[in-house]
């Protein structure tokens, strides 16, 4: 429920309102508009007459949103959300990142993957070191050892690091390290208790769709982060389950406009997780370019057979900066 606030209410007549929500069980997310102020309602509002709030004194008038989601939605909060990544990195607005590196940290090629990312113009660096695979006989990632690789590279190469958390038990070795964009992958697009836990931190969270999310259920998941308190969350498209088995998952471009439409969020795109095959992955790297999605995330390794997981859909160096500039290419073409 949105209520918009009339010009003529005062800030003490704003703060009885608010408190007069919060005794019902209500919490009020004010947005300042130039022209008019706005309040989200967040909560349970099937018990709030909307009738009963349209008569009084300072407000204007009250709609009823269908969609559950409030902090994420667009209506509360029309420009777009740009998240500062740290290192300068922008991602949000008219802002584009390429986030790039390999599926999981290995060790010592993690530096020169790293460069090569950078230097074809990757401007964040992923790696996991917590792995969800979907055997528990698979590699499991190098945990925190990986996350020092990550930092190491970090600290030559100047650029923000994205890494996955599985737990919210890990936390700490996160915040510890004070790595910067924390993934929480397609398995634990729902995983409630881990979305609540990484809400109550600011740093930011490039949050997956999960395997078979809709993208309601995204919104919802961010939601949960956001409702927590940690306003910065980046949406990623990474292919759903479908009936089709020629690709990994199935690249839903489509989402990448809806999401926008619907939320203030930025989008990042994800087309390795999404087909799966190095041999598609550059060409639905410029579909979601051209779609405007607000960045990438693409998977690069040095040598894909030998990669711990994901190889299949490894991108190698060369291949990645030839895909860099063709999407640069494209970006100026949208521009
Ligand atoms: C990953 O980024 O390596 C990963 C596991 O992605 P997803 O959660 O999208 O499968
Ligand atoms: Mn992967």
């Amino acid at each position: 429920m949105i209520a918009v606030v009339k010009d003529s209410a005062t800030e003490e007549q704003l703060a009885h309102f608010v408190s007069w929500l919060e005794a019902k069980g209500l919490t009020a997310h004010i947005s300042r508009g130039e022209d008019s102020t706005i309040i989200g309602l967040v909560g349970d509002t099937s018990l709030i007459d909307p009738f009963l709030l349209e008569g009084m004194d300072i407000i204007e008038r009250v709609q009823r949103v269908s969609e559950p989601f409030k902090a994420a939605n667009r209506k509360f909060h029309p420009a777009d959300t740009v998240i500062d990544c740290g290192y300068g990195v922008q991602l949000g607005g008219d802002s584009f990142q390429i986030i790039a590196g390999p599926c999981s940290v290995e060790g010592d090629n993690l530096l020169p993957i790293a460069r090569a990312c950078k230097q074809a113009g990757a401007t964040m660096l992923r790696g996991g070191a917590f792995k969800p695979r979907t055997s528990p006989y698979s590699n499991q990632g190098m945990g925190a050892a990986g996350l020092d690789l990550l930092c190491e590279a970090r600290e030559e190469l100047q650029m923000p690091i994205v890494t996955e958390i599985l737990d919210p038990r890990d936390l700490e070795l996160f915040v510890d390290r004070k790595i910067d964009v924390l993934q929480i992958g397609a398995r634990n697009s729902q995983n409630f208790n881990l979305l609540k836990e990484v809400g109550k931190t600011q740093i930011p969270v490039l949050l997956k769709r999960g395997l078979s999310g809709t993208i309601d259920e995204l919104l919802m998941s961010a939601e949960y982060i956001m409702s927590e308190g940690n306003p910065h969350v980046i949406l990623c498209e990474r292919g759903i389950r479908t009936y089709e088995t020629r690709t990994r998952n199935t690249f839903d471009l489509s989402a990448v406009a809806v999401l926008q439409h619907l939320s203030h969020l930025p989008v990042v795109a994800d087309p390795s997780h999404a087909v799966g095959y190095t041999r598609y992955v550059g060409k639905m790297a410029l579909a979601a370019t051209a779609a405007g999605a607000n960045g990438l995330e693409i998977e690069v390794h040095d040598n894909p057979s030998a990669a711990w997981s994901d190889g299949g859909q490894a991108l190698t160096p060369d291949q990645f900066a030839r895909v860099c500039s063709q999407v640069r290419a494209i970006r100026a073409a949208l521009a």
